[in-house]
């Protein structure tokens, strides 16, 4: 019999698989699917995964090489997981190797076993003593002993390091017969008996209409859209039914958009379960993240709670996914595989055949839509839980009032009304560092960024030019470079200079800024928080991590410093984020029994959009949004993928798309039958210069998704070809969240 021919998937950018012949006397039942393979390339070794096999290969016989060993006995991702990542780089047109590569651990990654998790544990021996007249000469080794002796049930291996045990000591121990290791098998377990900690709440009419609704869904695909404001308890729902899964012996998978997020909803999670719960977070080792891949395969995690990659984890007998904040722009991912986790996740759980529950107080117009034409069920939930109100809106029309550093007069008299009742306040500004503009009123010199088409950002307090496009630092200078004038003026508000204004018309007040710069410290964030849960009036100043998932009941007053840039940006999401962020902020506000009010600061107080958000609601706001998209034909009304690219060199990067438009022209003409596809460009991007580099995109547009995957799929072979690709960096998006 012939030797078989592996095709595998190598991490490589390129979108084929490479053929291997298998090592010699492989039984045939060892080539399944999804193994890994460690394969020669070129003078270094990788590891692939299996991805099919073949008789034949078109590499020539002198140029086909063996594949070195079978690292796995069965395939360590599960057949169905290793199906859905094969969809997604089909859907994404994204290499099958790069895309296996973002689903596995990276010590899978790099050959380790993907066996269920070992520990190892150092124990006395039964002659072991720390008095042993062996050690006196040897206070280290003693000292250690001392301490291992002080855990009979064995010192786990990684706390060595910790506690100041040197390797040596521990062989030299080993060597005399005092100490030994022993490896053990870990495994998570449960206490027994019920897996609640905590009575449920009673719930609601509309919160049990909700959850009933999913719960008649179960063991089939059933794509659920929770449309709840915010405090409506929409996690007492998610609770609620994963206890139903649970109890049924399965596991749940809930996506949250942001890790900051990740230890409060763990926190409500442990309250409410007698379960094992896995939060998949950023600063987890290598190690750990393997542990919790496995344990969650292994069927030994009840919960994985994680941000969009843990829609990757395997999971033995998965009953849910919940995806919360499902609008959040977060679940898309920017670099690399760009998939956007929140589909995905309806397309795992089609796939697995099972509900899934997007839930949000804002949800995105593309799910409102998939819910109009029937595609998902739309359950809404209108009231807030328990006795509170909903907050108030206001349009403040600023248009020839003055603005102290971003901040009216009225405003300035609402805030003192809010602190003087003894209430707390929330200014939100969507905008870092202290003036987004430095600028010479001699002459009109502008601090721009020397990599990129945009102005620095100005840091006061860090004494600090910063481009938040591509990081560039300096120091702002004294005099105007082209001038030498001294009258360097920063124009424009942003976080830290609202701060300061704030804190100097309210000094009896403590006023804390929350943003990406007063967080960047770890704990800082729990620490600034610490003085609004005591409740007395205070001023929090912030950004969007003020609009996610906290809770500040003693926020009455909500203030919006800027609107506009929502109403009047070139990006046709930009209304829709507006409104999200708008109404995710307010609804921070009064959230116990006192309501609460928001201010609106806006020289278009009559714009149609925000009328109808702030008189009529979300929903309201969602209906006419999308009129809009529909009459101009955007998504969800037609779908988009975007080549982008980018050189050293002006031109070579429109030269490339040009080039990439050439070919899909053709195809498009020599496959008239596919359906019509319309090509928009190439163009230089909206910011042209980017750090150091030169950019341009080029847009395909299509009434139906079959014409432009059928496209995408033929074309992008041919991109990966064109004589161009050698000069720039390139990359496809499919379904892009923004045109830059
Ligand atoms: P959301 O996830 O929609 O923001 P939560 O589930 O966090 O809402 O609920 C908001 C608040 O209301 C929480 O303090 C929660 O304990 C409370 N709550 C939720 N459901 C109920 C209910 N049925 N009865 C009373 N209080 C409830
Ligand atoms: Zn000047
Ligand atoms: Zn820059």
């Amino acid at each position: 019999m012939p030797v078989p021919i592996l095709r595998l998937a190598l991490p490589s950018p390129l979108r084929r698989l490479f053929d291997y012949r298998a090592p010699a006397n492989t039984p045939l039942t060892a080539l399944q699917p999804g193994v890994r393979v460690r394969v020669p390339f070129g003078r270094r070794q990788m590891i692939g995964v299996l991805v099919a096999l073949a008789e034949h290969s078109d590499v020539p016989k002198e140029k086909l090489r063996d594949a070195l060993e079978l690292l796995d006995e069965a395939s360590p991702i599960p057949p169905k997981l290793f199906e859905f990542c094969l969809w997604v780089a089909n859907y994404y047109q994204h290499s099958q190797g790069d895309t296996l590569s973002w689903a596995l651990p990276v010590l899978l990654r790099q050959g380790e076993p993907a066996s269920t998790r070992q520990q190892h544990v150092w124990l006395l021996t039964k002659d072991g003593h720390p008095d042993d007249p062996r050690l006196e000469r040897a206070p280290r080794q003693r000292q250690a002993l001392k301490i291992i002796a002080q855990h009979p049930a064995g010192l786990p291996h990684q706390l060595i390091g910790k506690l100041q045990i040197s390797k040596s000591s521990l062989d030299a121990l080993q060597d005399k017969g005092l100490l030994r290791r022993e490896t053990r098998r870990i495994t998570a377990t449960r206490h027994h008996g019920s897996w609640l900690l905590e009575a449920e709440l009673p719930l609601n009419p509309q919160q049990q209409a909700a959850y009933e609704a999913v719960r008649a869904g179960q063991g089939r695909f059933h794509p659920c859209l929770l449309a709840g404001v915010t405090g409506s308890g929409k996690t007492e729902v998610y609770l609620q039914l994963i206890h139903r899964v649970l109890e049924a012996g399965k596991q749940a998978l809930v996506l949250i958009p942001e890790i900051n997020l990740g230890p409060q909803t763990l926190a409500r999670f442990e309250r409410r379960f007698n379960a094992r719960i896995a939060l998949l977070h950023s600063n987890l080792t290598d190690r750990e993240r393997l542990d919790i891949w496995l344990a969650a395969r292994d069927g030994e995690a009840d919960i994985v709670i994680g941000t969009r990659s843990a829609l990757f984890t395997p999971m033995k007998s998965l009953g849910l996914i919940i995806v919360d904040e499902e609008h959040d722009a977060s679940y898309k991912q920017q670099d690399g595989l760009r998939y956007q986790a929140r589909d995905l996740a309806v397309v795992r759980a089609r796939q697995e055949e099972l509900p899934v529950l997007l839930g949000s107080a804002t949800p995105s117009l593309e799910s409102l839509h998939n819910a109009h034409i029937g595609r998902y069920t739309l359950l809404k939930i209108g009231q807030r839980a328990g006795n509170a109100q909903p907050p108030k809106f206001l349009r403040l029309d600023v248009k020839s009032r003055p603005l102290d550093s971003g901040i009216s007069r009225p405003l300035q008299q609402a805030i003192a009304q809010t602190l003087q009742a003894g209430q707390q306040v929330l200014v939100f500004l969507n905008r870092r560092g202290f003036a987004p503009v430095l600028l010479c009123h001699d002459c009109g010199w502008i601090g721009v960024c020397p990599r990129c088409d945009s102005r620095m950002t100005l840091h006061q307090r860090l004494h600090e030019l910063r481009c938040h496009h591509c990081g560039h630092v300096e120091r702002p200078p004294t005099n105007c470079p082209q001038c030498h004038q001294v009258d360097l003026r920063p124009i424009g508000a942003g976080t830290e200079r609202a701060e300061a204004r704030l804190a100097r018309l309210f000094p009896e007040y403590p006023v804390l800024r929350i943003d990406r710069d007063s967080t960047a410290r770890k704990g800082s964030m729990e620490r600034l928080l610490i003085t609004v849960k005591r409740g007395e009036p205070c001023i929090l100043v912030g950004t969007q991590m003020l609009a996610k998932g906290h809770h500040f009941p003693r926020v009455t007053l909500v203030t919006i410093l800027d609107a506009d840039s929502g109403l009047f940006s070139a990006d046709f999401r930009a209304s829709e984020r507006m409104a999200q962020l708008v109404v995710q902020v307010a609804g921070r506000a009064g959230r116990a029994e006192e309501p609460g009010k928001v201010i609106i600061q806006t020289h278009c107080a009559e714009h149609p959009l925000l009328v109808q958000l702030t008189e009529q609601g979300y929903f309201a706001f969602a209906e006419q949004a999308l009129a809009e998209r529909r009459a101009t034909n955007l998504p969800p009304f037609s779908h988009l993928a975007l080549l982008r690219a980018e050189a050293h060199k002006p031109g070579q990067a429109e030269a490339f798309l040009e080039q990439a438009c050439l070919e899909a022209q053709q195809l498009c003409r020599l496959n008239a039958s596919w359906g019509h596809i319309e090509l928009l460009g190439p163009v230089p991007s909206p910011m042209e210069r980017r750090a150091g580099r030169y950019r341009a995109q080029l847009l395909l547009q299509a009434q139906a998704r079959a014409p432009l995957h059928r496209l995408l799929a033929a074309w992008l072979p041919q991109v990966e070809q064109l004589p161009g690709s050698r000069n720039v960096r390139w990359s496809l998006d499919v379904d892009p969240m923004d045109l830059y």
